[in-house]
């Protein structure tokens, strides 16, 4: 009986040391294709491949969408990163692609006599002027305003005078030119959330005697800004006087 035992062991034994090698066949079964990939930017890796989330591709998702860091944050600016091609997205979420979005080539333009006529009424207003990173606005009390069109009852469509600013070079070109400097007039019409932005193209020349009184008042970071309730002034388009371009741009 006890012979019976060891015999057993033993065989019970020697069927272990055979499924040993087995075993070992198991531990050279091809690796894992993900442990060398490193996917970055939260990417996910299967079969040996990332998968990136939005805004992220390249092998590692390591290459970031020109446009992603300004659709994330509603941010825009004038480099490759957040600039002109991204800001469909950045104004409007994505599947905006409306043909007017700035910035505009403007070509071909023409006088058109069936558009309304474009008024402007300026009221004095004190001197605010904020650095907001991307640009210098002149922020305005409220009485200046635009007419541009009628409302649903036939009285003539007012857009009022937030605060105007300037891009440097001009965010807009007129037959493929950019004009070194542009000036944007931003006007709300309260009742109805519209907006009109009346862009002024301004080419060198001459000084200008009503930019020149504030340039040594300009502020010089983000945030900072100058108030002096005791410069007043009046807006007019004519204190900013080159070309004037159509309200309805011609494409
Ligand atoms: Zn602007």
């Amino acid at each position: 009986m006890k012979k019976h035992r060891t015999l057993f062991i033993f065989t019970a034994l020697l069927s272990l040391a055979l499924l040993v090698p087995a075993c070992k066949d198991d531990d050279e079964t091809p690796a894992d294709p993900c442990a060398t990939v490193t996917c970055e930017n939260g990417g996910t890796c299967a079969d040996g491949t990332c998968f990136c989330p939005d805004g992220f591709s390249g092998p590692n998702c390591e290459v970031e969408d020109p446009c992603h860091e300004a659709n994330t944050n509603n941010e825009w600016g004038y480099d490759d990163f957040g600039g002109p091609a991204c800001w469909n997205d950045v104004c409007c979420g994505t599947g905006c692609t409306g043909d007017h979005q700035s910035p505009i080539n403007i070509v071909g333009a023409v006088p058109n006599s069936n558009l309304p006529e474009l008024l402007l009424f300026g009221s004095e207003t004190t001197t605010k002027i904020v650095h907001k990173g991307h640009t210098i606005e002149f922020e305005q009390l409220p009485g200046t305003y635009l007419e541009y069109g009628e409302t649903e009852n036939g009285l003539p469509a007012q857009f009022t005078l937030g605060q105007f600013h300037f891009h440097a070079k001009s965010e807009h070109q007129v037959d493929g030119t950019h004009a070194p400097l542009e000036a944007h007039m931003v006007c709300r019409n309260v009742w109805k959330n519209e907006y009109i932005v009346l862009g002024v193209m301004i080419e060198e020349g001459a000084s200008n005697p009503f930019l020149a009184q504030f340039v040594d008042h300009l502020p010089t970071a983000a945030g900072q800004e100058f108030e002096e309730e005791e410069l007043t002034y009046t807006p007019s388009i004519y204190y900013l006087p080159t070309k004037a371009i159509s309200p309805t741009p011609a494409r």
